[in-house]
């Protein structure tokens, strides 16, 4: 029995930055999967596939398969299809989104009074027309989600607009609020890590480096969290940071040490 046996792992700013991975983020996660711990990967961002991302942490030496990544819209689309099986969704977000839908079972309909479901999500190809579209279907009474709360998306030298802008629009426009985000730090982000992992959340720790999104989600997922300082955290911020992190670390590279302390004693 081991105190941590499963990693749930922040992408950007935890295993790498853009297209460069966090110095020791390979070495690190073939260790702990040497030791037996399992390893899931977590992104909020919705404009790539799974299968996108694997291929990118296996291309940097993280060698990954489909089913170990999950983001936003996976948590999304399985909770739809979960809740309401074949509903007709009509999703602000670019084609992997819009795939990830289809492969739930969901039917993708821009017929405003056909729609059971807006779902607001990243969308760099966002037009008057998507946002009127969605409008009308709230208007006639669709149910309104989103896959992530961010305001912005971290890029090389900056950020963009993320899906908090189109939210925003359709809440200022509709009068009504978003009725669920599903993204970090929503709890249903947590559970479908967990369920990958397939331990409980005491033995599940998560490595990010987003005080807001991944440490708040672990401490009220009940799972450790750890912090680390190669992403948007400066050590300055961790006084204030309100939950607290249980460990941080300067980087990915130190998480085998930190599973050792963690585990001491355990066998
Ligand atoms: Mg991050």
């Amino acid at each position: 029995m081991t105190a941590v046996a499963g990693y749930i792992l922040d992408l950007d700013g935890t295993v790498y930055l853009g297209d460069r991975l966090i110095p020791g983020a390979d070495q690190a996660v073939a260790q702990l999967r040497e030791r037996g711990r399992r390893v899931v990967f977590l992104s909020n961002k919705p404009l790539h596939s799974r299968r996108d991302y694997a291929e990118k942490l296996s291309a940097l030496g993280i060698p990954t398969t489909e089913d170990e990544v999950i983001h936003s819209s996976l948590v999304i689309a399985r909770h739809l299809a979960q809740e309401s099986p074949g509903a007709r969704v009509y999703a602000i977000g670019e084609l992997p989104l819009q795939a990830e839908l289809s492969q739930a079972g969901l039917v993708l309909t821009e017929d405003p009074s056909e729609v059971e479901y807006v779902v607001v999500a990243f969308d760099r190809t966002l037009t008057y027309a998507k946002l009127n579209t969605a409008f009308q279907a709230l208007l006639k009474g669709a149910r309104f989600y989103a896959t992530n709360p961010d305001r912005t998306c971290p890029v090389d030298g900056g950020e963009i607009p993320d899906a908090a802008g189109g939210i925003a629009f359709l809440e200022a426009t509709t009068g009504r609020r978003v009725e669920e985000v599903f993204g970090k730090p929503s709890l249903r982000m947590a559970a479908a890590a967990r369920e990958v992992l397939g331990l409980p959340a005491s033995a599940c720790a998560l490595v990010g480096d987003r005080l807001e999104t991944d440490i708040s989600m672990a401490r009220a997922a009940g799972m450790t969290a750890v912090l680390t300082l190669t992403g948007v955290t400066p050590r300055s911020a961790v006084a204030a940071a309100s939950p607290q992190p249980d460990h941080v670390i300067e980087g990915i590279a130190e998480l085998p040490r930190l599973d050792e302390l963690m585990n001491k004693g355990e066998s």
